[in-house]
């Protein structure tokens, strides 16, 4: 299926994306200046919006989840990030990163372990692979993982690991065989109580504030042997899976910024012509908001696609990095674009624009840079894996 077609074959899914963007515009809206000002995650509003389903969409009922799929998910984090990209951050973190993570890959045993207690938001879940010196290449982590007599023990640290300082459980990758590159990876459920496991520091950030980052490391920390995730050494396979799942999910959270500029983009311009504006201004504004309308329908087709390419099981690496680079491109346009627009206004400290246009950066880096999905398109295409 195109992802235009997908687009409008989706009535539960877009229901569900009405629903919680009136619950993002009633109770995270409120909050979301403060959350970026004071740098805080609403926990209160986590837990409304848990009590609403939401922590566990895409978990089927048997796992204490809400049922739904990724598309459900997306949705529900796209109509977030047009009120709070930060919250959308923090909830694709802990749903995507982690919880379908463990859905995907756990034996039914973790699933009954862990998957109760994420899908209620009860515990807060979190994904932790890049290091100080392993971010874009993944296969030079240092993190050890040893087997000991009751299991593993790992060392090292984990850096801009979304919700470290508030998640319960980590879905953690560590090399357990450090001579044999992307062959010697194995991924881990670990609980944040475990001993030996510390949140080293919170990280202060320029955008995406509210959502928590944190440095953990990792000193003989004790994971039992029924914690491995998947097959040993084989921790690569989780990893990719999930990278394309993750791709797709948060671009449409870049559509949710783009589509809040553009909306707020055409109010601001229809007062401002209310008011008298200069004919040449009305057209140059008229010119940004055709871009940027023009920009976000492509966006949100492209994601489209790449959820639906998840979903349906194909390979997902070429859909998942396209949508996320030109979701993330878009709304870094269309954040740009509002600010522009918004002048004054929105270059004072605390507008909406300006909150959204320092958030909007980040759909640049997190989940592969814009340049490495690059590389991975390229490849895709020329057949190059
Ligand atoms: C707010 C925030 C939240 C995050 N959340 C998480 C999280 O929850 N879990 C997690 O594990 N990580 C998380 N990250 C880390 C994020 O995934 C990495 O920052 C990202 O992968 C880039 O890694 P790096 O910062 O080490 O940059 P580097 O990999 O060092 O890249 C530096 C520059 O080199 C370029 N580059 C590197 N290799 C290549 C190549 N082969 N070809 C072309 N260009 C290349 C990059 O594109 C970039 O421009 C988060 C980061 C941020 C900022």
């Amino acid at each position: 299926m195109s992802g235009a077609e997908a687009a409008g074959r989706a009535p539960v899914q877009e229901a569900a994306y009405l629903e919680a963007l009136d619950f993002a515009r009633r109770v995270l809206q409120p909050v979301a200046g403060a959350m970026d000002q004071e740098d805080t995650f609403p926990l209160a509003v986590w837990r409304e919006f848990a009590r609403h389903g939401y922590a566990g969409l895409g978990i089927p009922p048997a796992y204490g989840g809400s049922g739904g799929d990724l598309l459900t998910a997306a949705l529900v984090g796209r109509a977030l990030s047009r009120v709070s990209p930060a919250f959308a951050l923090s909830y694709g973190a802990h749903l995507n990163l982690c919880a379908h993570n463990i859905l995907k890959n756990g034996t039914d045993a973790q699933k009954r372990r862990y998957l109760p207690e994420l899908a209620s938001g009860r515990t807060i879940g979190a994904m932790a692979l890049t290091e100080p010196n392993a971010g874009s290449d993944a296969t030079a982590i240092r993190t050890t993982a040893v087997a000991s007599k009751d299991g593993y023990r790992l060392n090292g640290t984990k850096m801009f690991i979304t919700n470290a300082p508030i998640a319960g459980l980590f879905v953690l990758y560590a090399k357990t065989r450090p001579q044999a590159g992307s062959e010697g990876i194995s991924a881990f459920i670990v609980e944040a109580s475990s001993p030996g496991l510390r949140l080293a520091r919170s990280l202060d950030k320029l955008g995406m504030r509210g959502s928590p980052t944190g440095e953990l490391v990792l000193d003989d920390c004790q994971v039992p042997e029924e914690n491995l995730l998947g097959e040993k050494d084989r921790g690569v396979l989780v990893m990719m899976q999930g990278l394309d799942a993750e791709r797709a999910f948060y671009s449409f959270s870049g559509v949710g910024i783009a589509e809040e500029a553009l909306e707020r983009s055409i109010r601001y311009a229809g007062e401002a012509v209310r008011d008298g504006l200069a004919v040449e201004a009305a057209e140059a504004i008229q010119t940004k908001i055709a871009d940027m309308y023009v920009a976000t329908e492509a966006a949100r087709l492209l994601a489209y696609e790449a959820v639906h390419t998840v979903l349906g099981g194909q390979r997902a690496s070429r859909a998942a990095a396209a949508a996320l680079l030109f979701s993330g491109q878009t709304a870094r346009m269309a954040a740009d674009a509002a600010l522009e627009i918004h002048q004054g206004s929105g270059f004072r400290r605390g507008s909406v624009v300006e909150r959204f246009w320092r958030d909007a950066k980040l759909f640049d880096i997190g989940a592969g840079t814009k340049e490495i999905r690059r590389v991975v398109l390229a490849r895709e295409l020329t057949g190059r894996r």
